[in-house]
């Protein structure tokens, strides 16, 4: 498995266009210009990083650490379209591609030796920086989970190789949150019956994990003894298909966010009929007159093709965030994690 990740991505596209910002701290912040103090740090350069900046941190503590720090407004359609070209060049040597991310990608490499396969990661770096000028970070090993994980520790701008007897001793006195998709609700239950490390989860027998966890027990265990056995599942080119429209007023009325959203689902679900998607997540987003905003998503447990399911799980999640304090100015509906109908693409 070759696992790739475009460092500091958001920042890195800017700079695309921004050449005068180059060696700069520079941060890409959840609000416009005029509303900056309100928002938080999307994502920065390492330059920033040094001062202690990191995402999710809020614009005034980052103004705080750094005086002379640079501000662009997060814009997102310009790095999907960046992120267009990137992923044309990781599919263009006919294998199965997974997007995990507007910036991440699983390649599935089986049937090349570790020589080909750094040769590839090579190639791969070389092109993204000839074609669009971009670095990234590229980890090489077997298992989705594992390769994410050696892609981290490679970063920034790094290239790395974990062979299969590399991985135990690799994984060895690790967190149990480093591992890929282990959230904070996971990690509690593991913390629940006194495991910490990615070892102890590995000498832990497989149906007291499955116990605490489900059924992500058993392939936690292989990850843990270094035989993550996961492969790439492809996905349809696009990430999502969302439709997002500001209200004729801002509104505390939540009657006013269902009309509108179910406009907002007629129209995200025209899209899925056109393209034959099917979809596993629905998610909506809420923008507050202050022009902070909140998303929301649920992972559905099967693809499904349903409107009334968008529309079914996209009420759910307005009645459940919505906040009668808070006047809201824009509304949006997303169906994510999608999967072709046809051809030959594998849909689990
Ligand atoms: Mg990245």
């Amino acid at each position: 498995m070759l696992y790739v990740d475009m460092d500091s991505f958001f920042a890195s596209c800017e700079l695309l266009r921004h050449a005068e910002y180059l060696g700069k701290p520079l941060v890409i912040g959840t609000s416009e210009e005029r509303n900056k103090e309100r928002g938080v740090v999307q994502t920065c350069t390492y330059e920033a990083r040094k001062f202690g900046i990191k995402s999710g941190m809020p614009i005034v503590q980052a103004y705080k650490l750094c005086k002379e720090l640079v501000y662009i407004p997060s814009d997102e359609k310009y790095y999907e379209d960046v992120s267009d070209r990137i992923f044309a060049v990781l599919r263009s040597y006919g294998r199965p591609v997974e997007q995990y991310s507007i910036d991440e990608a699983a390649i599935d490499i089986e049937g090349l030796d570790y020589g080909s396969a750094v040769a590839m990661g090579k190639e791969l770096k070389d092109r993204i920086m000839k074609e669009i000028g971009l670095k990234c970070t590229i980890g090489i090993s077997h298992g989705k989970y594992i390769a994410k994980m050696v892609c981290e520790s490679a970063k920034p701008d790094g290239l790395k190789l974990l062979r299969r007897e590399e991985i135990v001793p690799f994984l060895k006195g690790k967190a149990i949150e480093e591992i890929p998709g282990v959230g904070p609700k996971t990690a509690s239950k593991l913390h629940s019956i006194g495991i910490d490390t990615i070892d102890k989860v590995g000498s832990t027998d497989v149906q007291l994990l499955s116990k605490a966890t489900g059924s992500f027990g058993a392939e936690l265990h292989n990850i843990a003894v270094g035989d993550d056995r996961s492969r790439v599942v492809e996905s349809s080119e696009a990430l999502s298909i969302s439709r997002e429209r500001t209200l004729e007023s801002n509104t505390t009325d939540i009657k006013d966010v269902y009309l509108m959203a179910d406009r907002l689902v007629e129209e995200v679900y025209g899209d899925v009929e056109k393209k034959n998607v099917l979809f596993k997540g629905v998610g909506i987003k809420i923008k507050y007159d202050d022009f902070t905003y909140v998303t929301r998503s649920t992972l559905l447990k099967n693809y499904s093709q349903s409107k009334e399911q968008i529309a079914s799980v996209a009420r759910k999640l307005f009645e459940r965030n919505f906040d009668a304090k808070k006047p809201i100015r824009k509304i949006g509906v997303k169906v994510y994690s999608l999967s072709r109908v046809s051809g030959q693409r594998r849909l689990s």
